[in-house]
């Protein structure tokens, strides 16, 4: 085992970022690349969204767009609320966000845990008034009228200072841990920040980068990319990913490739990568390894490939992992998943 020096580094906000890329071995061997995944489920709000989360608020200290004990408002399917919740602790305001009653129990009770006050709305698409999205809209116009302090609107999926968090760090990241050996990059987009910020930074650092989408069925974007019409078709039972339009985080960005990964590709990636690997992942997780594969076969063996590792799998027991929500979804459930101690001998 080797050893990482632990430094006195300040508050948690320290500790976001700078996390590990992990060698994929299944994936690597079933292409003949290095496949590598970045472990943003070991950020302290234990996903991705911890970088955009920290970088949104920055952002609007340094415009004077919020106020000392001010309220935070977001729409999210929960990772940016928990990030948030975690940044407004640690800065001084408070957080209300705005969630689909479909997201899971789990990330509903994380953000209650982190302190947000919760508000659920049906989930309805975004052309809809009544889309979680514009809810929290007008709800930030509202508390910003009445509350003491005023309250922002962080606006994950048009604020660009999402998008900037991974320029400034998850791309130089990967150029650095890769010691610029990184041929292609991978992932699926739910604001795009991720995918599109990443890009931006690699693209500069290692021009001729070769980088993909990876996007969910019911998503609109692998249509836009391959055929320049926005289309949707299908669904998906990942939670996060998925966009029916071009947000202001994905202007002027365009893949080289785009995959469609069904929920069974990106599933059995997920089960396989913790029963063999010791990876415990959610669904987006899946879908970005099965890009990661799909980009490993257009590239050709011996590549470097680097996707996102981007939440676990405890924000989602009581969907991913829990056979029936599974079977009534018509899903396989691997056998693993409904042993019990009951079945040894
Ligand atoms: N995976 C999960 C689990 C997420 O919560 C999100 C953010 N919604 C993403 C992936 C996509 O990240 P981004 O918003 O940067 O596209």
């Amino acid at each position: 085992m080797t050893t990482r020096t632990p430094t006195l580094s300040g508050d948690v906000l320290a500790a976001i970022g700078g996390t590990p890329l992990i060698h994929l071995r299944r994936a690597s061997d079933l292409t003949g690349c290095t496949i590598l995944g970045k472990a943003e489920f070991l950020n302290p709000g234990l996903s991705v969204k911890d970088r955009a989360a920290l970088s949104i608020v920055t952002d609007a200290e340094r415009r004077g767009s919020i106020r000392p004990g001010g309220t935070i408002v977001e729409g999210t399917a929960g990772n940016t609320g928990i990030g948030l919740a975690l940044v407004a602790s640690v800065r001084g305001y408070r957080t209300v966000i705005v969630i689909p009653e479909t997201q899971s129990a789990e990330k509903k009770e994380t953000l209650r845990l982190a302190g947000a006050r919760l508000v659920e709305v049906p989930a309805v698409p975004f052309s809809n008034p009544d889309n979680y999205v514009h809810v929290a809209r007008r709800l930030a116009e509202r508390l910003a009228a009445t509350e003491p302090a005023g309250a922002f609107f962080a606006n994950q999926f048009d604020n660009v200072a999402n998008r900037q968090a991974h320029v400034d760090t998850t791309g130089p990241e990967l150029f650095a841990a890769t010691e610029g050996r990184i041929d292609g990059f991978v992932c699926a987009a739910g604001t795009g920040g991720t995918l599109a910020g990443t890009a931006q930074a690699l693209r500069a650092l290692k021009p001729g980068i070769t980088v993909a989408l990876a996007d969910p069925e019911g998503s609109a974007l692998h249509a836009y990319y391959t055929t320049g019409t926005l289309k949707a078709e299908g669904s998906s039972i990942t939670e996060g990913i998925g966009q029916g339009r071009v947000t202001a985080n994905l202007e002027g960005f365009r893949p080289d490739h785009s995959f469609r990964i069904p929920d069974t590709e990106a599933l059995d990636i997920v089960f396989g990568l913790m029963r063999e690997e010791g990876l415990s992942l959610g669904g987006s997780s899946g879908i970005n390894v099965a890009g990661a594969i799909r980009l490993a076969r257009v590239l050709g063996h011996s590549h470097t490939i680097a996707t996102i590792l981007c939440d676990g799998a405890a924000r989602y027991a009581s969907k991913l992992f829990n056979p029936a929500f599974l079977t009534e979804r018509g899903l396989p459930v691997p056998a693993w998943l409904t042993e019990t101690a009951g079945d040894l001998p």
